[in-house]
C-alpha cells in the first residue's frame, strides 16, 4: 500500500469531522444491546462492538502539552500527515490549562560553569513569537501569557499542517503483534479508531504506553494547583493597617500574577478518587486564601481569576526503556552517541549524600533511546514520561526538556512512518542531523 492509499483508506486530512460525524452516528445506531448481569464485585465483561475507523496518519500525537505539540508540528514540517489528540479545549499542556507559566530548564552549568542555554528549535520559535507580541517576560526563565501561549501553538499547529482533534480522550490501542494499528478516541461522537504508521505518546502520564503493555514504572509524587490573581497592581499601600502580602509572580499582564503551589508530596495522579479529592480541596485552600489577602488592608481590589483548568499533576508513569537516562548520568556530563538534545536543570537537588545547587547543576544529553520503549516498534515517548529515573524526575519534566524530547520524536517518528520502518531501526545519525538544521543544540 503506498502513501496515497494509506490516505484514502484512512480518510486523513480537511475531511476527517465530516467523516466522524457521520460514522459515528452510523456506529451508534448499529449498536446491539447485549443483556449483561453486574457482578456483585470483580470485573465486568464488556461486550464486543465495532468501532468506526473514522482517520487516520502517518504520524498520531496523544496529548498536546509542550511534548505534543512540539512532536506534532516537528513530524508535520518533515512532510507527514500528522493527527494530535487532545482530550481538553487547548494546547500547551500543563503549560498553559495548568498555569505553569514559566519555562524552565533552558539553561544549566556548561562544561567551563558558565550558565548555557541548551533549549533551542520550538521552544525558540514558540517563546520568539510570544516575546514578540509582548506576551512573554523575562530572558531567563521566559514567562508566558496562558491565552496568548494557546493562540500561538494553534496558530503554529495550522501552518505546520497539523490536524488537531479537540476533546478526545486516547482511551486504548489496537495491537497487531508488536506494532500499534490504531488509537481508540472516546469523545462526544462516540469511540472511534484513528489509524497510524506511528504514534507519539505525549499524554503526561504514558496513557498509550500502558495501554501498549510496554514496562514502565509508577512514580507518585507533588501534586498541587495554579491560580492567577487580579487587580494586584491595585494594592493601596499607603492604607491604614497596610501589610505586604504575597500576592504571586508577575506575569506578562499588568496586575496579573500567578499563585504557585507545591501541594502535597506521594500523590497517586493515576487515581481518579485522589485527583477529585485534591483538585476540590486546592480549589477551597486557593479561595479561602485570596479571601484572607482580600480582607487586608489595601488589598480590597485583589480578586481570584481563575484556578488552572488542569489539576498539576506533576509525573505518574516513566518509561522504562532502552535507556533510562539516571541522575548519575545527568550530573556526569555523560555523552550519548544518541544524543537527541540537551536539557539545562534548574533546582536543587540531592545528590550522593548532599545538595546541589541549581547553578551549579550540569546541562544534560538525552539519547534517543530514552525515547523508546522496549516491545512496541512503532511507538516513541516523549514529555514528562520519557524513559528518566524518579531521581531525575524533578528536571525531565520542566517544560524545556519535554520540548526538546517531544522536537525529537516528533521528527523520528516522521523518520519512521516515512521509511515503513520500527522507530528503532531510523538511521539516527540522520536524525541528529536533522535536529541540527532545526537548531537543535545536541552538544556543548
Ligand atoms: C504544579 C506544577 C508546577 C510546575 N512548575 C513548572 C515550572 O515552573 N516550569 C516548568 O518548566 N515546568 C513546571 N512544571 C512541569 C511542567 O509543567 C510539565 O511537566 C510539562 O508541562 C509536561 O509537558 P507534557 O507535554 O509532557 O505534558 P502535559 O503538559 O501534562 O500535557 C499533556 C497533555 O496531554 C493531554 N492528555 C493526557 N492524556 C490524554 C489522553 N489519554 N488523550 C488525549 N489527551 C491526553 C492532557 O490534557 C494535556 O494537555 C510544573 C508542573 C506542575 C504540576
Amino acid at each position: 500500500m503506498d502513501r496515497r492509499d494509506f490516505l484514502k483508506r484512512t480518510a486523513a486530512g480537511t475531511s476527517l469531522m465530516a467523516v466522524s460525524g457521520i460514522e459515528a452516528r452510523a456506529a451508534r445506531q448499529k449498536v446491539k444491546r447485549v443483556e449483561t448481569r453486574l457482578p456483585a464485585d470483580g470485573y465486568l465483561k464488556e461486550p464486543a462492538r465495532e468501532i468506526p475507523v473514522v482517520a487516520g496518519a502517518d504520524v498520531v500525537v496523544v496529548g498536546g502539552g509542550p511534548a505534543g505539540f512540539a512532536a506534532a508540528v516537528s513530524a508535520a514540517r518533515q512532510g507527514c500527515s500528522v493527527i494530535l489528540l487532545e482530550r481538553h479545549n487547548h494546547l500547551g499542556g500543563l503549560w498553559t490549562g495548568g498555569l505553569v507559566l514559566p519555562v524552565l530548564n533552558t539553561r544549566g552549568a556548561g562544561p567551563d560553569g558558565s550558565w548555557t542555554k541548551v533549549v533551542h528549535g520550538i521552544s525558540d520559535d514558540v517563546c520568539g513569537s510570544l516575546f514578540g507580541m509582548g506576551m512573554c517576560i523575562n530572558e531567563m526563565n521566559p514567562m508566558v501569557d496562558p491565552e496568548a501561549c494557546k493562540y500561538v501553538l494553534d496558530e503554529m499547529c495550522r501552518e505546520a499542517g497539523v490536524q488537531t482533534i479537540f476533546f478526545s480522550t486516547a482511551a486504548d490501542v489496537i495491537l497487531s503483534g508488536s506494532r500499534i494499528e490504531a488509537v481508540v478516541i472516546e469523545c462526544k461522537s462516540g469511540r472511534l479508531a484513528i489509524r497510524c504508521r506511528t504514534v507519539v505518546d505525549c499524554s503526561g502520564d504514558g496513557d498509550v504506553m500502558a495501554w501498549s503493555g510496554v514496562p514502565f514504572k509508577e512514580i507518585k509524587y507533588h501534586i498541587g494547583l495554579l491560580a492567577r490573581l487580579g487587580n494586584t497592581d491595585r494594592v493601596d499601600t499607603g492604607a491604614e493597617g497596610f501589610k505586604a502580602q504575597y500576592v504571586g509572580g508577575a506575569t506578562p499582564i499588568p496586575g496579573v500574577t500567578m499563585l504557585h503551589m507545591r501541594g502535597e508530596e506521594q500523590q497517586d495522579g493515576l487515581d481518579i478518587l485522589n485527583l477529585s479529592r485534591l483538585q476540590q480541596k486546592f480549589r477551597r485552600q486557593i479561595w479561602e486564601r485570596v479571601q484572607d489577602i482580600k480582607s487586608k488592608p489595601g488589598y480590597e481590589k485583589v480578586f481570584l481569576l481563575e484556578t488552572a483548568p488542569q489539576l498539576g499533576v506533576r509525573v505518574t508513569r516513566a518509561l522504562e526503556a532502552v535507556h533510562t537516562v539516571t541522575l548519575e548520568e545527568s550530573m556526569t556530563r555523560t555523552e550519548f552517541p544518541d544524543a537527541i538534545g540537551m536539557s539545562g536543570a534548574s533546582d536543587p537537588i540531592p545528590y550522593r549524600g548532599g545538595v546541589v545547587k541549581g547553578a551549579d547543576r550540569p546541562v544534560w544529553q538525552i539519547p534517543y533511546r530514552a525515547l523508546l520503549p522496549r516491545g512496541c516498534d512503532n511507538l516513541l515517548v516523549a514529555g514528562r514520561c520519557f524513559g528518566f529515573e524518579e531521581g531525575l524526575a524533578w528536571d525531565a519534566r520542566e517544560i524545556g526538556t519535554c520540548f526538546v524530547t517531544g522536537q525529537a520524536a516528533g521528527t523520528a517518528a516522521a523518520m519512521a512512518a516515512s521509511a515503513r520502518c520500527a522507530a528503532a531501526e531510523i538511521d539516527v545519525s540522520r536524525l541528529r542531523q536533522e535536529l541540527l538544521k532545526q537548531r537543535v543544540t545536541l552538544s556543548v
